[in-house]
C-alpha cells in the first residue's frame, strides 16, 4: 500500500439513534502513519465516530472502507486481527488477573486446533512491560487503581497487534508521568506494526500535543480538520464549545495550547 492511499474511508457516512441524528454526512480519509485526534464537545458524537470506524456500529447511510474494504463485507474476526479499541470505560465484571485480561488481546490469533503458542505469551508479557503494568500480572483487575487498569486495557490493545488502534479518552484516570509515556509508547508503536492510531480527547493540549491532524465535531458535523495549528484557534474553539479561550504557542514545540 502507497503512503498516500487511505487506510480508512468514510463516504457520506449519516447515523442517528432511533430517531436522534448523531452524524451527518461525514466524510474522512486517513493515511497511514498518522496519529488522529478526535475532539469536540459533549454530545458531538466522538465515540459514536469511534464505534463506526471499528465497525461497533453499522451507519444509516454512506460506507465506511478499512484497507479498501467495505466494513460490513469484513467478518469480526478479521476486524479483530485489525483494529483494537481502548473504550471510554472499560469494565470486566468477573476480576480475572491482569496477565489474562491482557492475554484477551491474542483470542483473535489464537488457533482453535493449535491453541495458544508461546509467541502470544511473549506478546502479552511485551505489551505489559511497555505499559508498566507487569508488577501487578498476577493482581485481579478489580485489586488496581484506575490508572493501573487503564494502562492494562492499553495493554491488552496493544497485545492484539493491531494495524489500527482507537482510543476514548485513554488518560482520564492517568497522572502527567504516565500520561506523557503512554503517549510516547503510543507514537513508537507508529514506528512498529500501527498503521495508525485515532483517539477522542477531551484534553485539547493533550491533543494538540499528540496529534497529526484533528477532527474538531460539532454537533455530528466536521467543524473543521486539519493539523493542530490548523484547527485549534479561538475562533472554531469558541464557535463549538461557546467559550472564551485563549491560544498560546507551546514553549518549546510549534503546536497551540489552551488556556481559559
Ligand atoms: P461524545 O462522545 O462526543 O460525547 P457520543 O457519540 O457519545 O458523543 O453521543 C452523541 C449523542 O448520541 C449524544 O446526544 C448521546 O446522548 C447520544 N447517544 C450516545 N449513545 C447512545 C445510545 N446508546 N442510545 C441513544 N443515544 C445515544
Amino acid at each position: 500500500m502507497s503512503s498516500n492511499e487511505s487506510i480508512i474511508s468514510l463516504e457520506g457516512v449519516s447515523f442517528n439513534y432511533n430517531q436522534h441524528p448523531v452524524l451527518q454526512d461525514i466524510n474522512l480519509s486517513i493515511l497511514p502513519g498518522q496519529f488522529i485526534g478526535i475532539i469536540g464537545p459533549n454530545g458531538s458524537g466522538k465515540t459514536t465516530l469511534l464505534k463506526l470506524i471499528s465497525g461497533i456500529l453499522s451507519p444509516k447511510q454512506g460506507k465506511i472502507k478499512i484497507f479498501n474494504e467495505d466494513i460490513d463485507t469484513i467478518s469480526r474476526k478479521k476486524i479483530a486481527k485489525m483494529i483494537s479499541l481502548v473504550p471510554q470505560d472499560s469494565f470486566i465484571s468477573y476480576n480475572y488477573k491482569v496477565k489474562e485480561v491482557v492475554f484477551m488481546g491474542r483470542i483473535p490469533f489464537i488457533n482453535q486446533w493449535r491453541g495458544e503458542t508461546a509467541l502470544d505469551y511473549q506478546i502479552s508479557r511485551e505489551a505489559m512491560e511497555k505499559t508498566d503494568s507487569l508488577c501487578y500480572a498476577e493482581k485481579g483487575i478489580h485489586q488496581i487503581s484506575g490508572g493501573e487498569a487503564q494502562r492494562v486495557y492499553i495493554a491488552r490493545a496493544l497485545a492484539q497487534s493491531p494495524k489500527i488502534l482507537m482510543l476514548d479518552e485513554f488518560t482520564s484516570h492517568l497522572d502527567l508521568s504516565y500520561k506523557y509515556e503512554i503517549v510516547k509508547i503510543l507514537q513508537d508503536s507508529l514506528k512498529e506494526k500501527v498503521q495508525c492510531i485515532i483517539s477522542v480527547f477531551h484534553d485539547l493540549n493533550l491533543a494538540s500535543y499528540c496529534s497529526d491532524q484533528l477532527i474538531l465535531l460539532n454537533e455530528g458535523i466536521i467543524e473543521e480538520i486539519g493539523t493542530p495549528q490548523e484547527v485549534i484557534n479561538e475562533y472554531n474553539l469558541k464557535k463549538v464549545y461557546r467559550a472564551k479561550n485563549h491560544i498560546v504557542q507551546h514553549p518549546e514545540l510549534a503546536i497551540p495550547q489552551v488556556i481559559m
